[in-house]
């Protein structure tokens, strides 16, 4: 079939099921079928190949699609038209595929259940009174329902890998530095990566072969080769060791999901696996530690938005104060403004030391907790969050029964770790669960392999 038909076949389905679950903020269908009519006829003269040609996908709405709207799904940016597109998105571009519209997500990625959205909130396709989990909830449910091949969604502290889960679907957080985050909308700039969120791992496989590598316009990504992630998918896994950290096993696990994830580890073991304890004993501190980092960084990172530079303007400001407070005080939702509070606090005058630094020193204890693991096994593997998805308004007014659905992931993206979440069955309630994938710096093929040995 033809790049117009799979296109058409996307955008209604789009059409269909997108006013219920509204995991699409902007859908760009006329370019979408402009870019379909030129790739057939390149593909056709033979100009274009590869395995991304033609392939429909979508973008959380914090990658800056040029000529699109991109809004991070707050009103500070509603009408914002980029100018040019992120790193991944020109990748992405460059190898044909066609882009379909633009993903709904937690406003400025900041919240676990996509209902921080500006733009409301998106359905769990599984279960349409649930939360599909975030931030980048409205692509794990365009995946889910099938409303894309692939999407891009970017992880901070769990949000590629607990919406994944709850939306059974494959995420992969890939180590830090090894995708560029030109053009992604900063939160925090020490934790954001991009990672491709499909059906499988070897969609993600695919994807992480385009978007991967070194981008000299971000200085912190990394100058290392990218391998062929799909190359190595088939290898046998057999021998490998699996860790279990026990602090991921304790109270805090609802049982339903508990069992789930110990029948995936049997059938590992099963196949071959072997699997130890291990112990990660800083990790009951990541996420308080994650709570100052995250936030110290956003309130740095979100003042570019102060109605001069970028983002909503008010109406008739009476002086520069007056300009710089009603713009931000209209633009940004409650939780990002919480943000902006805890961390222009951490990071005052006779503060720093007592909460940033002391924030990074722990840091920096539960990076070695992870080394000290893996001098004894290959990869970590745990459940990506401690429940099912939960009923939507259910944590909406609670901010530290929502900041605790990060429990498990949060650790990792401190590490600068790469993390991933494929699907391992159903729970008790009827929903899927996500088992997590936690490999040594830069071991994302193996990761992709084994998760694809799995499925
Ligand atoms: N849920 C976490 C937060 O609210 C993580 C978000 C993310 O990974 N972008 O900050």
């Amino acid at each position: 079939f033809s790049v117009m038909e799979a296109t058409d076949a996307y955008l209604d389905r789009i059409e269909r099921f997108n006013p219920e679950l509204n995991a699409y903020i902007t859908i760009t269908r006329d370019s979408a079928k402009a870019q379909a009519v030129d790739i057939d006829n390149r593909i056709r003269k033979g100009e274009l190949s590869g395995p991304m040609a033609g392939v429909p996908y979508a973008l959380k709405d914090l990658f800056c699609s040029e000529g699109v709207r991109t809004t991070c799904a707050s009103n500070m940016l509603s009408n914002f038209i980029s100018p040019y597109d992120a790193h991944v998105a020109a990748k992405l571009k460059a190898a044909g595929g066609v882009l379909l519209g633009k993903n709904n997500m937690d406003e400025f990625a900041m919240g676990s259940s996509n209902e921080t959205s500006a733009f409301g909130n998106v359905r769990n396709p599984w279960d349409t009174d649930k939360v599909p989990g975030g931030s980048s909830g409205g692509g794990a449910a365009t995946i889910a329902a099938r409303l894309a091949p692939m999407t891009l969604g970017t992880d901070t502290g769990g949000s590629i890998r607990q919406p994944a889960s709850f939306c059974n679907i494959t995420g992969i957080k890939p180590t830090y530095g090894r995708i560029s985050r030109y053009g992604m909308i900063a939160f925090a700039s020490s934790l954001d990566q991009c990672g491709p969120m499909a059906p499988s791992a070897e969609d993600c496989a695919i994807t992480m072969n385009v978007i991967s590598g070194l981008d000299s316009r971000d200085s912190t990504s990394v100058d290392r080769a990218v391998p062929d992630y799909t190359a190595t998918l088939n290898d046998s896994i057999e021998g490998l060791k699996i860790g279990l950290p026990k602090e991921f096993f304790s109270a805090g696990l609802d049982a339903k999901v508990g069992d789930v994830i110990e029948r995936a580890i049997k059938e590992f073991e099963a196949k071959g696996a072997i699997i130890k304890e291990v112990s990660l004993p800083n990790s009951h501190l990541a996420v308080p530690v994650y709570y100052v980092v995250a936030p110290a960084e956003c309130s740095s990172n979100l003042s570019r938005f102060d109605g001069v530079r970028f983002g909503h303007r008010c109406e008739d400001p009476k002086d520069l104060t007056d300009l710089y407070e009603r713009s931000r005080w209209e633009g940004f939702g409650a939780e990002v403004k919480r943000r902006i509070m805890i961390g222009t606090y951490a990071l005052s005058a006779g503060y720093y030391d007592a909460y940033y630094l002391k924030a990074q020193q722990v840091r920096r204890l539960i990076k070695q907790d992870f080394d000290t693991a893996f001098a004894d096994v290959d990869v970590i593997m745990g459940p990506s969050c401690p429940t099912t998805a939960f009923g939507i308004g259910a944590k909406k007014d609670d901010p530290i029964a929502m900041y605790l659905e990060d429990l498990y992931t949060i650790p990792v993206s401190l590490a600068g770790l790469p993390g991933m979440t494929f699907p391992v069955g159903f729970a008790a309630d009827g929903l899927p669960v996500g088992i997590q994938l936690v490999g040594n710096y830069f071991e994302e093929a193996r990761m992709l392999n084994i998760a694809h040995q799995y499925q």
